[in-house]
């Protein structure tokens, strides 16, 4: 299907800054996605962002449902996170000492989340899983883990592997630049199938130092786990002496006020959880944290090494922190109050123009599928129709509304997408929905 331009949005900044970023930037971006390769077209340059819009360099205006991937669950430039964010930055921007705001943080977290009796803070979600997997290792003594297709825990070298469909194979690296080495240690099992896991565990139980999985899948679309495939984790981890990890990046402080582990049917919490765009509300903080007995192998304390130059950094920590304290019952009724109008929106208008369709959901988290079979897995979500998506991407766009450019991506809604700014997307998807069948 050939890639609209959006006809009457002008975008000549835009390209133009995308021009001078190709020149000293490998394709223009600093993370691959922006660049639009899998809906083609022209990026947005955003030029600045407050409550659910965006602004670009052209000056156009659109209702963000990207949300940074996850992070902006207040909207852009909550008035009181701007506040203490920027009191913070008038007292110093970065100590490489301890300070009181990493400590808070720290708090606020352990406070939130009952399993999480320790936690160190990170820059970024890939520091975070790639820390906690040396942890399990160091912990263990292992060096295998096992991961799932289709789920997504950051450019980690041992987790950049995918390996093909419904097989239990050790993987083969996703990336040029990956040692097979490296990959060569990553069992890839499809994502909420017990037997592979049952399979695997039967045949490389001693060697397996950690199961890492998402929480509830968002980078394959929203895919939740079945219970069973919970629970067989848990007890298989148990059994074997296996740490099970549950990324919660993007989860985390999302899909519920207690991410995915309020929602979970597992029975009984993992060993350690990751966390990160929420947590740093904006700003370069991730974090890692879970049994103290664990988290007491992380030196200086124990022998696994771990460090960052700019690792809980005091304004960055005060952006998470802020935001953190003012995520209330509200804000996650606000968000889960769009999810319900944004999807059923969807279905009523890609039911009415015959568009295939299926819902994704974690909790307050959402995506939707261009396929009518059911999406429990990584293939089947592949099973969707791309092409489909990327005319209704650029439709929307023309209408003024901005989605994540991919299929496989979650529509990240904030509290910020008040009703009038609901009412806009909902006629935005009619319209689009209508053009994307014309
Ligand atoms: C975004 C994400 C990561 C990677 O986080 P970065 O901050 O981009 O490195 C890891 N795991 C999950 C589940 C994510 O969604």
């Amino acid at each position: 299907m050939p890639t609209p331009v959006s006809p009457g949005t002008p975008v000549s900044q835009s390209v133009a800054w995308m021009e001078r970023g190709r020149a000293v930037i490998p394709g223009g971006v600093n993370s691959p996605v922006r660049a639009f390769g899998a809906v083609g077209g022209d990026p947005r340059f955003i030029t600045s962002a407050r409550g659910a819009l965006l602004t670009d360099a052209d000056g156009t205006e659109y209702v963000d449902l990207v949300g940074s991937w996850g992070p902006m669950i207040l909207g852009h430039t909550h008035p009181e996170v701007l506040e203490a964010v920027t009191a913070a930055a008038a007292r110093g921007f970065s100590f490489g000492t301890p300070n009181p705001h990493e400590v808070e943080l720290a708090e606020e977290i352990v406070r939130r989340i009952e399993p999480v009796e320790a936690v160190r803070l990170v820059n970024s979600g890939t520091e975070a899983t790639m820390s906690a997997l040396r942890l399990a290792r160091g912990f263990t003594g292992r060096e295998k883990v096992v991961k799932f297709a289709g789920n997504y825990h950051g450019h980690v070298d041992a987790l950049l592997a995918q390996a093909g469909s419904g097989v239990v194979t050790f993987a083969l690296p996703d990336s040029a630049g990956v040692p097979a080495s490296s990959a060569g240690q990553t069992l890839v099992l499809p994502y909420n199938d017990v037997t592979a896991l049952e399979q695997a565990f039967a045949e490389h139980g001693p060697e397996v130092a950690a199961v890492i999985v998402e929480a509830a899948a968002g980078n394959m679309g929203v895919v939740p786990p079945t219970p069973e495939f919970e629970q067989a984790m848990r007890r298989l981890t148990r059994e074997h002496g296996a740490l099970l990890v549950s990324d919660e990046v993007m989860t985390g402080f999302r899909a519920s006020p207690t991410g995915w582990l309020g929602l979970s049917q597992m029975g009984e919490a993992p060993d350690l959880f990751t966390f990160g765009k929420v947590v740093g509300g904006g700003f370069p903080v991730a974090a890692f944290g879970g049994r103290a007995d664990v988290m007491a192998r992380l030196a200086p304390a124990g022998p696994v090494y771990q460090a960052g130059t700019l690792s809980g950094n005091p304004v960055a920590a005060t952006a998470g922190l802020t935001t953190l304290r003012l995520c209330t019952d509200e804000v996650y009724a606000a968000v889960d109050h769009a999810r319900e109008v944004l999807t059923a929106a969807v279905t009523e208008a890609f039911t009415r123009e015959g568009i295939p369709h299926r819902i994704g959901r974690a909790g307050t988290m959402f995506s939707v599928f261009f396929t009518d079979d059911e999406v429990t897995d990584f293939s089947s979500a592949q099973q969707q129709d791309t092409a489909l998506h990327a005319a209704f991407f650029h439709a929307m766009l023309r209408h003024g509304v901005h989605l994540p450019p991919s299929a496989f991506e979650a529509w990240f809604a904030s509290a910020a997408h008040t009703d009038d700014v609901l009412d806009r997307i909902v006629t935005a998807v009619d319209a689009s929905a209508r053009e994307v069948r014309a």
